[in-house]
């Protein structure tokens, strides 16, 4: 595995030291200003309107552009603000091919918003490009991907779907939430645009709501840029700094989520009432080669399937360090029951097919010493 980039590491942390030219200030500060002074008729700061560009906001947008190898970033007010911007490109009769092991959420804005608008999803095994060839349809103007998926953390090629999608003439999209760029980056393996839900791993404090779109060329970033500013979802300044902030440590944090995750995973796979453990950094894991070629680190995400669901739920009963809690990817471990919660507006039956039971748990491994995570999942299978 090769290690987290340092250049990476040296850009997040550097993110706008030396852009305060009035004071030289080593922290970017915050913009609350909603409009802007003209210096005269037809001239302009730069700035008009917050909503238009914020000097914040512009920090950081640039930052997570240059840290996804893109051309243009946008930040919205959550992850589900900036899908629904990036559906936003897409027109009444088109028709978008969808991870099925995805988010929740996008399944939800897509089967119960935008089909309103005729804009129509189909769901397949992109593990598979087979599968995704088979399902591409004349009105197919998108493959939208989630790698590794949620929550089974399944790999999808990203360079090859992205060839897939170059002769096709359509858009590639993956949702880097899971690795961010500091573990996987899309744009460089040929997607169009990375989606992220910075309110997990990039904000990793679970403190933040916010979204981030980056697209692989200006063209496409400035359509998308009209779209955040004719709708508005964007994110405030004062979030804007927050999420400036927690950037500075995301190298740091990655490399330690993916350390921790991987004892922890090979720990329950051990167990006697785990089943299965579902994490890419283990050999077994399905994906395993493909998920090194493509990324720099495992993750911290894992999920594992215990003997019965009565297990599931004493386990979540009696878990003290460790909180029982939707979300991702903060510095404080996770644990959620996907069934019931982060997937509960996917059909019963897909979930069924899927292997998403009542068994099975999906862990967001945190910062605290490996051990002591260990130790509470422990006396709670016991
Ligand atoms: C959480 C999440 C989203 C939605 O983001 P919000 O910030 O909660 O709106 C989208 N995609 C993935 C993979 C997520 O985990």
């Amino acid at each position: 595995m090769k290690p987290v980039s340092k250049r990476l590491t040296t850009q997040s942390v550097q993110i706008g030291v030396g852009h305060d030219d009035q004071t030289g200030g080593i922290s970017f500060p915050i913009y609350p200003s909603a409009t802007y002074r003209h210096p005269g008729v037809g001239q302009s700061t730069g700035y008009d309107y917050t909503r238009s560009g914020n000097p914040t906001r512009e920090v950081l947008e640039d930052a997570l552009a240059k840290l996804e190898g893109g051309a243009r970033g946008l930040v919205f007010s959550s992850g589900m603000a900036a899908l629904t911007t990036l559906l936003l490109h897409f027109s009444s009769g088109d028709h978008l091919l969808v991870s099925e092991d995805l988010y929740g959420g996008t399944y939800r804005l897509l089967e119960q918003v935008f089909t309103k608008f005729d804009v129509r999803a189909s769901y397949v095994d992109t593990t598979s490009t087979t599968a995704v060839e088979a399902a591409l349809l004349p009105q197919t103007k998108a493959l939208m991907i989630e790698t590794p998926g949620n929550p089974l953390l399944g790999i999808s090629d990203i360079s090859a779907l992205a060839e897939i999608c170059k002769s096709a003439r359509i858009l590639f999209i993956v949702d880097n939430t899971f690795l961010t760029p500091v573990l996987q980056r899309p744009l460089e393996l040929g997607a169009d645009v990375v989606v992220h839900s910075a309110t997990k791993y990039l904000g990793g404090h679970s403190d933040l709501c916010a979204g981030v779109l980056v697209s692989k060329d200006i063209e496409l970033g400035e359509q998308l840029y009209f779209l955040q500013n004719s709708t508005g979802a964007v994110l405030p300044p004062q979030d804007c700094w927050l999420l400036i902030r927690s950037l500075k440590t995301l190298p740091l944090r990655m490399e330690r989520h993916s350390a921790s995750a991987l004892q922890i995973a090979t720990w329950l796979q051990n167990h006697s009432a785990v089943e299965r453990v579902y994490y890419p950094g283990l050999p077994e894991h399905f994906g395993h080669a493909l998920f090194q070629q493509q990324a720099e680190g495992f993750g911290g995400m894992l999920s594992f399937r215990v003997r019965s669901p009565h297990l599931a739920v004493q386990l979540l009963d009696r878990l003290r360090l460790i909180s029982f809690a939707e979300s991702l990817g903060g510095v404080e471990t996770l644990i959620t029951l996907p069934a019931v919660q982060t997937h509960s507006d996917i059909p019963a039956a897909d979930l069924k097919r899927l292997g998403i039971c009542n068994s099975l748990l999906r862990l967001s491994v945190g910062l605290e010493e490996p051990e002591d995570i260990i130790a509470d999942l422990n006396q709670a299978l016991a």
